[in-house]
């Protein structure tokens, strides 16, 4: 059952709980994406209705921000606790290294994605980082055949909220990755 705050539902999970459910989705037959809503998401939803049934459509909600664990102990219906999507990420990718699944970086400027993938690679040895594309296009058709051609696993999308949700949503399925996670400005954390 998830817990719902102000018309979003998260999942009720721990940070490990939630990269074991994770890796889960990566290694499942279908199609999954996750969503890590903070506060200024759940803003934006209450005015977007499209944007707040792709959350709720989404198979993983994980609490990204304080504020939302706070909301929801308030609202009576408290959480485990928070789950950044950053950490959330790190813990995929320990998996992924080791699993040898195959992970895409989809956003950010162009160049940001490549320097993620070279630092990730460093950090997490034995990870493959099968594909990059910048996240400033017009057309989603190049994009979703590059990340097929690379035979993706997972796809990280950081194209920032509602972007990234929206478009995990209507174009993720057709992409052949198992598990797309929106991760807002991850890339560029990860590319220092
Ligand atoms: N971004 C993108 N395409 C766009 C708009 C934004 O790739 O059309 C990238 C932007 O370069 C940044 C990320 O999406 O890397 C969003 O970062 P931001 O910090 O705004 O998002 P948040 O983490 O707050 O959701």
């Amino acid at each position: 059952m998830r817990i719902d705050v102000l018309g979003v539902g998260f999942d009720n999970l721990t940070l490990d709980e939630a990269i074991e459910r994770g890796a889960g989705l990566a290694a499942g037959e279908k199609f999954s994406y996750a969503v890590t809503p903070n506060p200024e998401f759940l803003q934006q939803a209450k005015k977007n209705e499209k944007f707040r049934a792709v959350l709720n459509g989404a198979d993983l909600v994980l609490a990204d921000g304080i504020g939302v664990v706070k909301a929801a102990s308030i609202l009576g219906r408290p959480l485990k606790g928070r789950v950044p999507g950053i950490d959330f990420a790190a813990g995929l990718l320990g998996r992924m290294a080791r699993s040898g699944e195959r992970l895409f970086l989809l956003g950010a400027k162009p160049g940001i994605a490549e320097t993620a993938a070279a630092n990730l690679q460093k950090q997490y040895p034995g990870l493959m980082v099968c594909g990059t594309h910048d996240g400033y296009f017009q057309d989603p058709r190049p994009v979703i055949r590059a990340i097929q051609d690379a035979h993706a696993d997972v796809v990280f999308v950081c194209l920032g909220a509602p972007k990234q949700e929206l478009w995990m949503a209507e174009y993720g399925p057709s992409t052949g990755a198992r598990l797309m996670v929106g991760l807002g400005g991850a890339l560029d954390v990860f590319a220092g």
